[in-house]
């Protein structure tokens, strides 16, 4: 009985997809493949303009909590020893009771509030019935119709513009163990498990299938990992497990309305490969239907290394899992003077953010989503901002951008670089009333960011502090002027280039610490009155 209401839908009408190419004389997408030496690069968008992909994906996320969801086992176990942090109800020992951490729900409360979806008055707990070794009981904790959030959006930029997604629901539910599969020494393969993520709590949040590309994919989960990180609800980093990214995917020909049978695909542990595995599937579902085989639903796996997915199991559907209400814990009922409240703590959004740094900032687009879409860049140009309100937005924003986030990549990962948004703002100023060069100010920052020293302090250390006092400047020219009457004489006889070289010698008698552009502008004024 597994699946048989949608994979009946399914076949019935992927066979109808599968006719239909034939009908119109084209030969097969694996066909045209096996013909063609760019197989992919030719035959790709022709199955692709037939087909419209419709996506909808499915995040998990550990909550930022100081314990466990339902006990008071602490949640800070990265890289302690297996087995640690456990607890007779963390562990599924029976007989032990669960008591609901109000930190947990508050958090899918405060991303229900995030993304506009309605809370209920009143929700309770399901379980939700498997056996795997990963979860002791039998069972998961989790919440079935009654979710803490309902009928949210979310809308992301992508290349062709901004796209809104409907999210349908996020809920709370627990953590599984961690099975470790390894060698022991006498040379078996075991299975171990490890308790210490077990009752952890998790945040799934799914959206409606509103997506159509694989782009707009990652674009979601980019989205949703800023929202979650600026709200303080997860950390949500991929590559740590924080925050997993499921995509279902499914196909229809253009113009129909019924949906295709979805295959899940999960293990992504990137926002690239989530943008690779989506655009591999599609592919694969295609050039399948194509072929006449019509999709079984399936959860499949991203392998990275190979760029494609692969089978992991027939899915489950809702009825296996025979959902029932959780006898050991009480309804939760959600206040509005609690809701409220959550609602007053909420922080600036990101796409708030944008839109000021936009409408009132008056930086561009691209400017505005680099910036609010880091949040050490956020905070960098916050800070400089404040430290020196009269800085121009822009100026301060080009730092950013720029020199602050190619710091940051350059750096290794376990060494965070730090500015100080005092020192930067000294930086900026200096730049701005020409008493620093702009390339001795990045180096300026540069050593700030590695020693954390004064910017005053690399400037004098340096003898970067330029000269752009105009008698100084005019004396070092009248200088260079007398001590080179040939490259005077050059330029009386037309030759501009002797410009350049005047300017050159100036330059190097200052140290460098010239003001070149005063220079410049002195050297051509005094030859010009000589004249
Ligand atoms: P499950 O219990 O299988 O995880 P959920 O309801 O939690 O199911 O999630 C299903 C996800 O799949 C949602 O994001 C939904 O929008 C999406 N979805 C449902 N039907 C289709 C379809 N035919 N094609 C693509 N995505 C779909
Ligand atoms: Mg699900
Ligand atoms: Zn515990």
């Amino acid at each position: 009985m597994r699946g048989w209401s949608e994979v009946g839908d399914g076949r019935a009408w992927a066979s109808e997809a599968a006719g239909t190419p034939r009908g119109f004389g084209t030969p097969s997408y694996a066909k045209l493949a096996a013909m063609t030496a760019s197989a992919t690069a030719r035959t790709a968008p022709l199955a692709r303009d037939r087909y419209e992909a419709v996506i909808g994906v499915e995040v998990h996320c550990q909550l930022r909590t100081v314990s466990k969801m339902f006990c008071s086992c602490s949640t800070a176990y990265d890289g302690a020893a297996p087995n640690t942090h456990v607890c007779p109800v963390c562990l599924g020992l029976p007989g032990a009771l669960p008591v609901i951490n109000r930190r947990a729900v508050e958090h899918v409360l405060a991303t229900g509030l995030a993304i506009e979806a309605s809370t209920p008055e009143a929700t309770r707990w399901d379980r939700k019935n498997y056996f795997y070794p990963d979860l002791p009981k039998g069972y998961q904790i989790s919440q079935y119709d009654l979710p803490l959030a309902s009928a949210g959006r979310l809308t992301v930029e992508t290349t062709a513009g901004p796209f809104r997604i409907g999210i349908t629901r996020a809920h709370l539910e627990e953590d599984t163990a961690k099975l470790v599969h390894a060698t022991s020494d006498d040379g078996r393969k075991v299975s171990l498990v490890d308790f210490n993520r077990s009752g952890a709590p998790l945040m799934e949040i799914v959206t409606d299938p509103d997506i159509r590309t694989a782009e707009q994919a990652r674009r979601y989960a980019e989205e949703l990992q800023l929202l979650l990180r600026t709200i303080g609800a997860s950390d949500a980093d991929m590559e740590r497990g924080q925050m997993r990214v499921e995509a279902n995917v499914s196909l229809r020909l253009r113009g129909t309305a019924t949906f295709g049978t979805r295959v899940e695909v999960k293990n992504m542990n990137s926002f690239r490969s989530v943008e690779r595995a989506i655009e591999f599937e599609i592919d694969r579902q295609a050039a399948s239907l194509d072929d006449g085989n019509p999709i079984g639903q399936e959860t499949r796996g991203w392998a990275d290394d190979r760029g494609e997915t692969y089978h992991m199991r027939s899915k489950e559907t809702s009825d296996d899992y025979r959902y029932f209400p959780e006898p050991d814990l009480p309804p939760l009922h959600v206040d509005r003077a609690w809701l409220d409240a959550l609602r007053a703590e909420l922080p600036e959004l990101p796409a708030a953010r944008r839109a000021r740094y936009r409408d009132r900032l008056g930086l561009s687009a691209y400017d505005a989503a680099v910036l609010a879409g880091d949040p050490g860049a956020t905070g960098l140009f916050e800070g400089t901002l404040a430290a020196d309100p009269s800085l121009a937005p822009k100026a301060v924003a080009n730092w950013v951008t720029g020199e602050y986030l190619r710091l940051r990549k350059a750096a290794s990962t376990d060494e965070p670089v730090h500015v100080d948004a005092s020192e930067l703002a000294a930086i900026i100023r200096a730049v701005e009333e020409g008493t620093l060069s702009r390339a001795n100010a990045k180096e300026v920052l540069e050593a700030h960011t590695t020693t954390g020293a004064r910017a005053a302090a690399v400037i004098a250390e340096r003898g970067f502090l330029q000269i752009s006092d105009e008698g100084a400047v005019g004396e070092a020219v009248d200088a260079a002027l007398a001590a080179n009457p040939a490259a005077v004489a050059d330029y009386r006889a037309g030759k501009e280039q002797a410009v350049g070289f005047l300017v050159g010698q100036v330059m190097k008698a200052t140290r460098g610490q010239a003001n070149a552009a005063l220079v410049q502008a002195a050297v051509r004024e005094r030859l010009g009155r000589a004249e």
